[in-house]
């Protein structure tokens, strides 16, 4: 087995996800740390951050470029703004419309 991820623990619904996904592409995965430990109490709650594990060591390279490849794509799917001022479309790294200069509060997106 090798680890995969680690995910901030507020990120759980996401690693559950990602296990589905690579379930899906034929590779076995684990999710450690689940919120059963969490409920034990006798874990740290800094301890409990969900880890994914590939259960075969010989997919993790597959595994990984996948798992790559989803975290970027969900990065740009959210990143694009459409500037409420002007109607602008933004790409996600800018935080200033370049048509109006309206700036962006993330929440607004
Ligand atoms: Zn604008």
């Amino acid at each position: 087995m090798k680890k995969l991820r680690v995910f901030p623990h507020r990120d759980r619904p996401l690693a559950l996800l990602l296990k589905e996904r690579l379930a899906a592409e034929g590779i076995v995965c684990l999710v450690r740390n689940d919120e059963l430990s969490t409920a034990l109490g006798e874990i740290p709650f800094v301890e409990c951050s969900p880890e994914l594990w590939v259960v075969d060591d010989e997919v993790y390279p597959r595994a990984r470029l996948l798992l790559d490849q989803w975290l970027t794509a969900a990065e740009e799917v959210a990143a694009d703004w459409t500037c409420p001022d002007c109607g602008e479309q933004i790409e996600g790294q800018f935080e200033v419309c370049w048509k109006c200069g309206k700036e962006i509060i993330s929440d607004e997106r």
